[in-house]
């Protein structure tokens, strides 16, 4: 195995039937890039912005921004790098930015809702985006998106400062991408309406699971509801999937089951094209696709969704499937 994986870093990721799918690697500050090298990930696909603003002892500046997020695009360049705009709120909290005191921090201000109010905080983050552009492949996307105008209000503050440092001679790339987190039911059932919106999807099954269950991803009493193969959640995962392709744009996983050895045989089969995980299940899931071959794992994945019941079902399905 030891040999095997060694010959894998520096191959791309195919599968027994010759199809290429990107694995990357999510990282939480440019201190992880070392990890991404060594396992020879096809390229970032969550970069965890949150921790700039965690690890500091006040707002980062758009210089501070700045420096980071051009190291992790020089360090990848021409490989993508999709940055997350912050992630604050829920669980995550900072000490200089008070927020209000909820019920339901899960269900609160969070991620996008904060930036589209603190726009000061917001246009800082996306100015210090831009200027790095310059410097690789730059993705851009928003976390916890619900409604296609919360979408449409971050795309709009993203072109206006993007002109304004036009407009001040800046060089900023002409082709970052943006695109949203699936992480909210609401948004992964119309994903159809956002897909003519978006320029990419990334699903984030930590929020999306917990969400869709109604089960607090931390709290143990109600772990058992905590079901990445329940058919409900494939069938939105599928749908989101569709959705994209219908227009012409791609979907990827960035949450913990997109490096899971039981989910990815099923999101295989259901044409998934990006996988970003930690990067120390690079070569694991690299490995396994190479023994998959799409066209059986669609048929597997047509009875996960369709004809299995539960979770439990859709594990030994895979298990067997796949001899693992
Ligand atoms: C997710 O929700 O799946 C995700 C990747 O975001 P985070 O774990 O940072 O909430
Ligand atoms: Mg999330």
């Amino acid at each position: 195995q030891k040999a095997e994986w060694e010959t894998l870093k520096t191959a791309t990721s195919i599968t027994a039937d010759g199809k290429h799918y990107d694995v990357a690697a999510n990282i939480g500050t440019p201190k992880d890039l070392d990890g991404v090298l060594a396992n020879g990930a096809e390229g970032i696909g969550l970069y965890r912005t949150e921790f700039l603003y965690m690890d500091s002892a006040e707002l980062p500046t758009e210089d501070d921004q700045f420096e980071a997020y051009k190291k992790v695009l020089e360090t990848m360049n021409p490989k993508p790098v999709v940055v997350r705009t912050m992630d604050i709120g829920g669980d995550k909290h900072l000490p200089y930015l008070p927020l209000p005191e909820e019920d339901n921090p899960f269900l609160g201000y969070r991620a996008i809702r904060i930036s589209l109010d603190r726009q000061d905080i917001f246009r800082t983050q996306l100015r210090a985006l831009l200027r790095a552009s310059a410097f690789g492949n730059l993705r851009i996307m928003f976390p916890m998106i619900a409604t296609i105008q919360e979408f449409e209000a971050a795309k709009k503050i993203f072109l206006e400062e993007k002109a304004n440092l036009q407009k001040d001679g800046v060089k900023v790339s002409d082709d970052i991408q943006l695109g949203i987190m699936i992480e909210i039911p609401a948004a992964a059932v119309l994903a159809d309406q956002f897909a003519k919106h978006v320029d990419f999807f990334s699903i984030g099954t930590n929020d999306l699971i917990q969400y869709t269950m109604a089960a607090d991803r931390g709290n143990e009493h109600v772990s058992y509801l905590y079901q990445p193969y329940n058919p409900s959640i494939l069938r939105l995962v599928k749908n989101v999937i569709d959705a994209a392709h219908k227009e012409g744009k791609w979907a990827g996983m960035c949450g913990e089951a997109a490096g899971d050895p039981i989910m990815v045989p099923i999101l295989l089969g259901m044409g998934l094209d990006e996988y970003s995980m930690s990067a120390t299940s690079v070569l694991k899931i690299r490995s396994l696709m190479k023994r998959l071959s799409t066209a059986d794992m669609a048929k597997m994945a047509d009875v996960a969704l369709n004809e299995n019941i539960s979770n439990d079902d859709n594990a030994a399905l895979v298990k067997k499937t796949t001899g693992q």
